[in-house]
Parts: structure tokens; C-alpha cells; sequence
């Protein structure tokens, strides 16, 4: 087939299979009955310290529920006493009615034994993967397979939430708008956190249902070795997009504290799993990521996931991760040119800063010597003058 006709059936595929997914996403919103997540808006408070607590409840429509959570009232008794005998400062009952009412709006806006399942089914297919890689197992066949899977299973059929992503991106809105902590989301956040602690980011990279939804569409751009993109692909040096990354990170910590408003929200690409609540502009944003998706590695994860920054960090401290047995390594570097990002050339080349791994398992794959597997133990560092190939030797392989 002429290389035209190649890259067409490419962009062809990446478009067929996103309009796939919005359409069946969009009919399993309607299935599961899914309400948008919004944490309430401000409103006006009618609200004096003479008014008793009953009338406060009443002039606002304040449930005795939130009444007895945001003022620790412990008895009926107590709703006949004054606003103003309650010791709390005006501007301090309406932040505590507030936070009382976002967290019942969060509670109630989950399906929690939905939540439940996708847990179990996260660690299901986790650890099945887990034991596929560290038995060199995962081809590059079977990787596509693998990530249509979870797109199907934690995207379309469980939907946008939770994940990974709306963990940190939902605690920090949430904190910063109403100074509120949702506890199952620290406990979601925490499970999350220890996977990336047991096995690099393994959630991101086989259970993301965003994450794994990118990988697909940048693997359809590839040859059929997945080696390298049929239409050309990029790679971003780290610096830049982890620098856009923190900066993204900081701007929406900001908004998040200074003004309640949450940035990621009309843009959340997660919404691609529920389709009927994106606007215009989420519409644009979420097509040209996944547009982007075919020739740059996982844009989301790398530029902007507040998720895919946190996990970055505590990858350092991973115990499960690729590692390099460099005394089979013949330093071909197919494992760096055959990698999505900048990751194996900054292992092999022993950099300070070593970019976000997602444990696809490429550069296992195409090793000629079995030199790399994904195990537990410290990195060992690259024998020093192992990898200073002239420049046109690597032009040549390239080439190749
Ligand atoms: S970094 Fe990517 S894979 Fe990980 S949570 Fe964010 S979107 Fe998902
Ligand atoms: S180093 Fe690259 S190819 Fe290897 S597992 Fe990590 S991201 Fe994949």
C-alpha cells in the first residue's frame, strides 16, 4: 500500500475509533443515569445573629442534616437558640454551611457500588498485567489489546469517574473553593499513590481509562512492530513539557485558592466518557488531544495531568521498574528509539532528571539481548562510556 494511503487509514482509524467511543460513552451516561459533578456555587445568605437556628434552616432551606454536620448541634433543642449564641462569626456559619453542603453534593452525586467494582477490577487487571511484564509477555499485539480493554471497561462502561486524574484535580477544586476534604477521595488518592509506589504508574499506564485511550491512538500511528509512527512522531523534551506541566499544575492551584474556580473542568478530557456534559470548548480541547494523541506520547498525561505530576514524583520512589542489565546490554539504544517518550534514552544515558516512565513494556520488548525487565530492586547506573556512539552510527540506525 502507498505510504499516503497509510497515514490516511491512521487518521482515519483515530477518528472512527473516537466517535465510537463519544457514541457509546454517551449512551452508557444515559444508562447509569450520570449527574454532572459540579461543587455548588455561592449563593446569598439570609442571615443574622439575631435569627434562631430554625429560622436561619428555614429562610435557606438548609436541611437539619447540614445544620447538625456544619454547627455540631447535638440535640432539636438547639435549633431554638440564636445564630448569634452559637459563638461562630457570621462569614464562619456560611463556610461551614458551605462545606457541609459541597461534601453532601459530592456524596450524593456517586454510585458507590460502581466505585467498589472498578476498584476491584482496577487491581484485577493490574495485577494481571503486572505478571504478564515481568514475565516479558506483553507484545506489541497484545499491548493494543490490552488498552482497548480498559478504554471499554473503565472509560465506557464504568465512565470518567473515578480516576486517577479527578483524585488530585477534585481535592485541590473542592479544598481550595470550600476549604472541604472529601475523605473517600484522600482514601481513592492514597490507593492510587501506592500503586505508583509498588510499580511505577502502572494505574496510569494499563487502568487510566484517558491515559490508555492516548496509548491506543499513538500505537494505531505506529508500524506494526511498534517501533515508530507511520505519520511522524514526537518526542518533547521533558524539560519543556514538564515545565508546562507545573506551570498548568501552579496556574490551577491558584484559580483553585484565589478565585474557587476550577480550570480543568470545561476542558476535562476525562469528559470524552461523558460526552453530554462537554461545551465548545471542551469539545475542541478534547478532539485536539486526541488528534495529538497520534503523534505525541500521551499529550494529557505529559503537559498538563495533575495526577501524571504527583505520580511523577513518587515514581522515584517505585519499586517495581524498568530496569537495564547492562552487562548483556550491547548499547544498540533500540530500546530508547523504540520508546513512546524521552524516558529509556534518559535511563541509558544516566540523566539527573529521569522523565515519566508508564511501564508499556516497549522497550522489553524489542531488546535483541533481554537486557531490560521490569523488576524490583534500584536502577544500576549506566557503566560509564557504554553509550558514546558517533553521532552518524545513530543517524544510520535510525535510518534503519
Ligand atoms: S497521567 Fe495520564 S494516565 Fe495518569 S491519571 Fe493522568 S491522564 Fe490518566
Ligand atoms: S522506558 Fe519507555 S518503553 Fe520502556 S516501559 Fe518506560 S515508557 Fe515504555
Amino acid at each position: 500500500m502507498p505510504k499516503s494511503s497509510n497515514k490516511t487509514s491512521v487518521v482515519g482509524q483515530v477518528v472512527l475509533l473516537s466517535v465510537l467511543i463519544v457514541a457509546l460513552s454517551f449512551f452508557s451516561v444515559v444508562l447509569w443515569d450520570a449527574k454532572p459533578e459540579e461543587i455548588p456555587e455561592a449563593r446569598d445568605w439570609v442571615l443574622n445573629e439575631q435569627m434562631r437556628i430554625a429560622e436561619f434552616a428555614e429562610a435557606n432551606n438548609v436541611t437539619e442534616q447540614i445544620l447538625k454536620e456544619a454547627l455540631h448541634l447535638t440535640s432539636k433543642e438547639e435549633l431554638s437558640k440564636t445564630i448569634g449564641s452559637l459563638g461562630f462569626s457570621l462569614a464562619e456559619i456560611i463556610a461551614r454551611v458551605e462545606k457541609a453542603f459541597a461534601l453532601q453534593a459530592e456524596h450524593e452525586s456517586k454510585n458507590w457500588i460502581k466505585i467498589r467494582v472498578k476498584f476491584v477490577l482496577w487491581t484485577t487487571i493490574l495485577v494481571f498485567v503486572f505478571v504478564l511484564l515481568r514475565h516479558n509477555r506483553v507484545t506489541s499485539r497484545m499491548r493494543k489489546s490490552l488498552y482497548a480493554f480498559s478504554i471499554v471497561l473503565f472509560g465506557v462502561i464504568f465512565g470518567s469517574d473515578p480516576s486517577p486524574m479527578g483524585t488530585v484535580k477534585d481535592a485541590i477544586a473542592l479544598y481550595g473553593a470550600k476549604g472541604a476534604i472529601f475523605p473517600p477521595r484522600m482514601v481513592a488518592l492514597a490507593i492510587f499513590l501506592l500503586m505508583v509506589v509498588l510499580a511505577n504508574k502502572f494505574i496510569c499506564s494499563w487502568g487510566c481509562q484517558l491515559g490508555t485511550l492516548q496509548d491506543l491512538l499513538f500505537r494505531l500511528n505506529r508500524d506494526s512492530r511498534d517501533r515508530k509512527g507511520i505519520l511522524r512522531q514526537y518526542k518533547i523534551p521533558f524539560f519543556v513539557s514538564n515545565g508546562v506541566r507545573i506551570l498548568f499544575f501552579i496556574l490551577f492551584t491558584i484559580a483553585a485558592f484565589l478565585w474557587a474556580i476550577d480550570i480543568v473542568e470545561p476542558i476535562d478530557p476525562f469528559k470524552v466518557y461523558k460526552p453530554q456534559f462537554v461545551g465548545i470548548w471542551g469539545g475542541i480541547f478534547i478532539a485536539a488531544i486526541l488528534l495529538l494523541s497520534m503523534i505525541i506520547y500521551r499529550p494529557w498525561c505529559s503537559l498538563f495531568c495533575p495526577f501524571g505530576l504527583v505520580g511523577w514524583l513518587f515514581e522515584k520512589i517505585s519499586l517495581f521498574k524498568v530496569k537495564v542489565n547492562y552487562d548483556t546490554c550491547i548499547a544498540c539504544e533500540a530500546c530508547a528509539r523504540a520508546c513512546p517518550s524521552t524516558v529509556m534514552e534518559a535511563i541509558l544515558k544516566r540523566d539527573r532528571v529521569i522523565p515519566d516512565c508508564f511501564a508499556c513494556g516497549t522497550c522489553i520488548e524489542v531488546c535483541p539481548t533481554h537486557s531490560i525487565s521490569f523488576s524490583a530492586c534500584k536502577r544500576v547506573k549506566t557503566p560509564v562510556g557504554k553509550f558514546t556512539k558517533d553521532k552518524e552510527t545513530k543517524r544510520q540506525q535510525d535510518i534503519e
